[in-house]
């Protein structure tokens, strides 16, 4: 029987399928929703390995969106993005990236389904209360971009 667990490497932690990278983005901070979207996380059974209360530079913003920066609205949601504080986060979970995606809800709070974070606390399609990544390369990807490896416990 081993007493500790051998150490993982910075990219097992990061790859591990079982995690998922979110922010809680700046409307929600904004209107006092950040306490309530932490507990409705924790109480669906996500781990919180990794957690920062931060801001995003305009650098950052376009960068972690880029995949969008041919969409009419990709101006608007780094603008967004940028506009206060966000919590940036990865959490873990069996099966953590489509479990997320469940509970935060679809993109649009008005097609978010009823429990959802989205449902809760969005505002609407653009200020949609929280980020969740979309595929467990992304999670990886999104993870590394905003955490150093002594940040992830
Ligand atoms: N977004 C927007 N208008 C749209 C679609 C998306 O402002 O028509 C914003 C919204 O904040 C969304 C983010 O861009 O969360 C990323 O879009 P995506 O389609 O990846 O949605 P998500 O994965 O966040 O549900
Ligand atoms: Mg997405």
């Amino acid at each position: 029987m081993t007493i500790f667990a051998p150490k993982l490497s910075f990219k097992e932690y990061i790859m591990a399928t079982n995690r998922t990278f979110t922010m809680l983005k700046p409307d929600a901070i904004e209107n006092g929703h950040m306490g309530k979207i932490i507990d409705m996380i924790i109480g669906a059974g996500f781990e919180i390995k990794a957690m920062k209360y931060t801001r995003l530079s305009e650098d950052q913003a376009k960068k972690f969106y880029e995949v969008h920066s041919e969409r009419p609205f990709y101006g608007e949601l780094v603008e967004y993005m940028t506009s206060g504080p966000i919590v940036a986060a990865i959490l873990e979970k069996e099966n953590a990236v489509a479990d997320f995606r469940a509970l935060i809800g679809a993109t649009d709070p008005a097609e978010a389904a009823e429990g959802t974070i989205r449902k809760a606390y969005a505002e609407s399609k653009g200020r949609n209360a929280v980020h969740g990544s979309d595929s467990d390369e992304n999670a990886e990807i999104e993870g590394k971009f905003h955490f150093a490896a002594n940040e992830i416990f």
